[in-house]
């Protein structure tokens, strides 16, 4: 019921997909109520941004955000990690324009920050306890929560690519479930796509080391896939990353029907816009009576 930090400060280096480029990320522990903020550490005046659904300026391919003047893109891998995980204040810095994609997954992400440790603050964290169902559509794609004692996601994907055809997935959200089932499945394209990314400079640093890249014949990976069901619990892994940005834990079930980091963006933007429909509540003995389950973590030694 506390909020949350890192223990210690943690970087690591890596590629950027868009860029190609090689970028330094710092992750350092913040203090209660200041969430999840970004700076680019490369750029003059650039002050550390707290994310937010409307910080975001574009959602094609990856999630960017204004960051001051500058910009920084493919955050979602990193904050889905970090709410995965129940860390609710850091300060991520970067060297550049994005966040290096390391193996396309959360899975690095949570090792490292995991390695760093998380610790509890004196203070308690706000939940959004929905009342009612708030639901966003767009054409036959839709994303929704409705209200649960739980914090969980249901994704459905439907693609014409037989290799991914549809595919379900359902989880309780808890640190254990994140890192087990969701963290490791990695971003996927399809091998044309990627193809006319490349011809028109995009995606350099996009390969077989960061990606799943299928065609008709299937997944080019000589290694596999890590879940039978990888690619639909990847886009659960975006979808939590995205509405992360809300900057609040919640109680309730998120599901999505053939959703993308626009319409995750559209979704996240209404949450905070429908403030009728939910109350903040601080999570106490009584709420724990009703079995409430958020990302309650032991703590380890409140500071
Ligand atoms: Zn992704």
């Amino acid at each position: 019921m506390f909020q949350t930090t890192l223990d210690k400060q943690v970087s690591f280096s890596g590629v950027g997909l868009h860029s190609g480029s090689y970028i330094t990320v710092t992750v350092k522990p913040s203090f209660p109520d200041t969430g999840i903020q970004f700076v680019r550490t490369d750029v003059d005046d650039c002050e550390p941004t707290k994310v937010s659904p409307f910080a975001v300026y574009s959602t094609q391919l990856a999630t960017s955000i204004k960051c001051g003047k500058a910009s920084i893109s493919t955050i979602e891998h990193l904050t889905s990690a970090l709410y995965g995980l129940g860390i609710d204040n850091a300060v991520v810095e970067v060297n550049s324009a994005e966040i290096p994609i390391l193996d396309g997954s959360a899975a690095p992400f949570v090792d490292i920050l995991s390695e760093a440790g998380i610790r509890h603050l004196h203070k308690k964290r706000k939940y959004l306890k929905f009342k009612k169902r708030i639901r966003v559509e767009w054409g036959e794609r839709w994303v929704e929560v409705i209200p649960s004692r739980f914090l969980k996601f249901t994704c459905h994907i439907d693609f014409e690519n037989k290799m991914i055809d549809e595919q379900k997935a359902f989880f309780n959200v808890t640190p254990e479930t994140f890192k087990k089932e969701i963290a490791k499945a990695r971003t996927f394209g399809f091998k044309n796509e990627i193809e006319s990314l490349w011809q028109m400079g995009l995606a350099k640093g996009g390969s077989l080391e960061n990606a799943v890249v299928v065609d008709e014949s299937g997944v080019l990976n000589a290694e596999g896939l890590r879940y039978e069901d990888e690619f639909v619990r990847h886009k659960m892994l975006d979808l939590i990353g995205d509405v992360s940005l809300i900057g609040y834990r919640f109680f309730g079930h998120v599901r999505a029907y053939k959703a993308g980091h626009q319409l995750n963006n559209m979704f996240a933007r209404a949450l905070l816009e429908s403030s009728d429909y939910y109350t903040v509540v601080e999570l106490d003995g009584e709420y724990e009576k009703k079995g409430y389950q958020g990302l309650v973590l032991e703590p380890q030694g409140i500071v």
